[in-house]
Order: structure tokens, then sequence, then C-alpha cells
């Protein structure tokens, strides 16, 4: 139903406009007209004021002509690097680069999907419930974009995310969340040798610590890792101050509270036992999620892959993306695979078929929304 044509041109439009991550000021211009000239009132919020990102997140709406739960789909403007210069070619059926940097498919392939689905719907006048189409800034740097984001400004029900591997019909049905902790213990120095029962050992606290604690696969839902650990000066020092990173992930938040208090508190119970001191910075980075076939926006999900004749594929992500932070707003959200390969190398290619099934499934979520 859409236009191939029209699709590969913006497609190749798009990626030819520079936008490493950190520098989205010139593509989220070239986004703003476009989207207003699809009909959406464009609004932005903040967030490049707050981070080191040159364009704000794009907020893009556009009212509904039939009843049905307002949706959101979702892609994020900025890229990897090298990024700049792209030099696209059609080879095979491939979009493919010159192999001097990326191509930029994820997530412009995301993106274009998304325009012409709409262009298509308006052409053809078919009835949508309210849409609203978000770009964000600083995916690639993780999450920077959407965890700052004016979520006040989100409008959904439901929302797609158009942002992940894997060919068109795969959905990411659960994606872990994150905390990352950042414990710094404070014991005591001594002589090693001459008074070593004056000193208390920060290594001794924290190894002691660690040991208690569950590591590694928790769960089939929950990991968790020590990710770095540095401290201690001279063979002849007992050890004041060691400094330890680590994380927990989940896809059911309940479980990554509770694993990350059960890293937390070994630290703060064994510093107690010993006499040492410690300080635990606890960072919430992003909200799990993990949907069963009776929640809607899956079914609709599903239903639409199986709209454009693919087989529904469920899978889970240990990784993050912007849906996560949608889902930590109370927006229920999947991420679908849009068929880009090779993504964050210079052999990143995208296959024109996935990019015209990507932009049929956008159409066909739509219809699968309308009452
Ligand atoms: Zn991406």
């Amino acid at each position: 139903m859409i236009n191939q044509e029209r699709i590969l041109a913006e497609f190749l439009e798009l990626v030819q406009i520079d936008s490493e991550t950190k520098e989205e000021a010139a593509i989220a211009e070239v986004l703003k007209d476009k989207l207003a000239s699809l009909g959406f009132s464009v609004e932005e919020d903040d967030v490049a004021s707050k981070t080191e990102h040159s364009a704000n997140n794009l907020f893009a709406n556009l009212e509904g002509t039939a009843k049905g739960p307002a949706i959101l789909f979702s892609c994020h403007m900025d890229t990897v690097v090298p990024g700049k210069g792209v030099k696209p070619s059609i080879k095979d059926g491939y979009v493919v680069t010159d192999g001097t940097t990326i191509l930029g498919a994820d997530d412009k392939a995301g993106i274009a999907a998304i325009f012409e689905a709409i262009r298509t719907l308006k052409e053809k006048n078919l009835p949508h419930p309210s849409i609203q189409v978000v770009l964000t800034v600083g995916e690639e740097s993780g999450l920077v974009g959407s965890r700052h984001m004016d979520a006040s400004k989100l409008k959904a029900e439901m929302g797609f995310i158009l942002d992940s591997t894997g060919k068109v019909g795969e959905i990411v049905k659960a994606g872990a969340g994150q905390y990352r902790i950042v414990t710094k213990i404070h014991g005591k120095a001594a002589h090693a040798g001459v008074n070593p029962e004056d000193g208390i050992s920060a290594i001794t606290v924290a190894s002691k610590a660690i040991s208690r604690m569950p590591l590694g696969r928790i769960d089939e839902d929950t990991t968790a890792n020590i990710g770095r650990f540095e401290g201690g000066r001279a063979y002849n020092i007992v050890t004041d101050y060691v400094e330890i990173w680590s994380e927990a992930r989940s896809m059911v938040n309940e479980k990554l509270e509770a694993q990350v208090k059960k890293m937390t508190s070994a630290f703060e119970e064994v510093a107690s036992e010993l006499g040492a001191t410690c300080e635990n910075d606890v960072k919430f980075m992003y909200s799990g999620y993990k949907f069963d076939e009776s929640t809607p926006v899956l079914q609709k999900a599903i239903a639409a892959v199986k709209r454009v004749d693919r087989e529904p594929k469920l899978t889970s992500s240990g990784g993050g993306s912007d849906g996560n932070v949608f889902n930590g707003h109370g927006i229920p959200s999947v991420n679908f695979g849009i068929g880009y390969e090779e993504i964050h190398t210079k052999n990143e290619r995208m296959p024109l078929e996935e990019l015209y099934k990507a932009s049929e499934l956008v159409l066909a979520v739509i219809a699968e929304c309308v009452e």
C-alpha cells in the first residue's frame, strides 16, 4: 500500500543528514518540517539544555479521525560514529554504505517507515486514532534523550518503538530495566607488617560483601554484575579505600529492586560488622517490562505483524531501549524488529524489502487500533 520509491528516496535523504549522537540539531530541523508538512502539531521539550545534546526530543501529535486507543510511534534521530558524510548506494536489494561510515538505518529506517505510513494514511484517507510520533535524541549515548525527556508531553495509551534488530515480525515483548551502583568503602590504613590489627581493610570488607551477594544469572529475568573494583596503594598498607561499580538488570521491576537491595545491604552489613563505612550511590537507569499475550499492546503488535503476512516472533532484550523509558512512564510499549543489519558497524545495511515492510507494519498497527 505504501509508495516504495517515495520511502526509499526519503530514507536516502535522511541517512545523508549527519546526526551523530550529541549533534542532532540539523536533523531535528528537517524532521520538524517533515512532521509539520504531514499535518502534525510539533512540540519539543528542553532536553538540550539539560544534557550535552544539541536538539530536543520531538513530540508530534496528529488528532484522530476514528475511535481507538491513542498510540505512539517512536524512533531515535541520533546515530553512532562514524556517521558523518554517509554515502549510501543500492546493491543487491540493500542500501549500503561506501565502507567508511555507518549507514544510520538504526534508526532512520524506522523514521522513514513512520513518515511514509502517515503519508499513505493521509493520501488514502484512512481512519486512524490519535497518533503521537516521538523522535528522541541521545539514544545511542545511553538513552540520555529519553531518560531526561519531559514525560508530561507523552499522550498515548500504548507505544510502538521501531528500533530493534531482527526482521519485521520480531517483537521485543520484554526488556530488562537497570540500576547502576557505585559503592565507596572507607576502612582504616595501618602498616601491614607492624600493626595490621589497627587497620580495617576496605578490600576485605568489599570481598566479604561481594561473596554474600547473588551475582551473575539470578533467574530468567534478572542478572547482576560487579564490573569494576579499584583500590589499594602498596603491599605494606592495609587498604583504607576501595570503589566498586556494579549493576543489576531485570525485566521485572520488583525483582530489580530486590536485587539492588541485596547488593547494597551486603556492603552496608559487612562494613558495619568490620567497623568500616560505606556509601552506595544507586542510580536508576530505566525500568524493565515484560508483557504476556493478554496485554493489549502486545495483542495489537501480534495482529499487525500477521496483517503484513509475517510470523510474529516474540523476543526479550537484556539491553535497554527508549521503550524501557516509555514503559517506565506508564505507556506500555513494545519494540519492533525493522530488519536493519550489522548496525554500529561500517557494514551496516538495510534490506529494501524490510524497509517497505516496516512501513506497512506501521499502517497495520494503526488499522488494528481503529475501533
Ligand atoms: Zn537504535
